[in-house]
């Protein structure tokens, strides 16, 4: 059974493929209709929603997926929350780390969460919302090379490597995605399993 995918995030497509184990993940970049919209919404809900309804538009004979997600620092305030992705000025993934280490910067206090909230619309229109949160806190330094994102700062609650230290199965297994994406194959009709 085919999903299609509203993102082109590297990172959480090769995840999405992996949790959504025995279906076919499709980039959203596969339909020339597909228009990356204005992720307005001041939740991670409501910016999964609007990425899961433009990619309905675009895709509308097919069942999307869209996820939203970010890292939730309690100590700079909830940032960088839904605005993960851009954090930084330049918006790239290192620059991203490098500003959230330098709002750290001798604080004592890094515990962090990331949340993932994740839909599936049907061609039917019907809509399942699930979300995933994974708790932990924010190393000094970056360590690990896989992953993506925030992965080398984070190491999860009950382990002492980082995201980025761990392999693609162990963080699937425990992470925000892994946990909403379970959620929402668990939702499918059965003769959609
Ligand atoms: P989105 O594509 O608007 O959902 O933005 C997600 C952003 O949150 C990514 O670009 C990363 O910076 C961060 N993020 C989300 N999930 C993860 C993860 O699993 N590991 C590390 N960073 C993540």
């Amino acid at each position: 059974m085919k999903i299609v995918f509203a993102s082109t995030n590297r990172g959480k497509l090769r995840e999405a493929a992996e949790i959504f184990e025995g279906f076919e993940i499709v980039p959203i970049c596969a339909f020339s209709a597909w228009k990356s919209p204005d992720e307005n919404g001041s939740t991670f809900l409501q910016n999964a929603v609007i990425k899961a309804e433009a990619a309905a538009k675009a895709a509308p004979d097919s069942i999307v997926l869209a996820d939203d997600s970010g890292l939730v620092v309690p100590a700079l305030d909830g940032a960088p929350g839904i605005f993960s992705a851009r954090f930084s000025a330049e918006g790239t993934d290192a620059a991203n780390r490098g500003k959230l280490l330098a709002e750290l910067s001798g604080k004592s206090e890094r515990n962090a969460y990331f949340v993932c909230a994740a839909v599936l619309i049907f061609p039917d229109k019907t809509v399942f919302a699930t979300e995933g949160r994974c708790y932990g806190k924010i190393i000094e330094s970056c360590r690990g090379e896989n992953g993506f994102g925030y992965d080398p700062l984070f190491v999860p609650e009950g382990f002492d490597k980082t995201l980025a230290e761990l392999s693609e199965d162990e963080k699937n297994s425990l992470s925000h995605r892994g946990m909403a994406f379970r959620k929402l194959i668990a939702a499918l009709p059965p003769q959609n399993n």
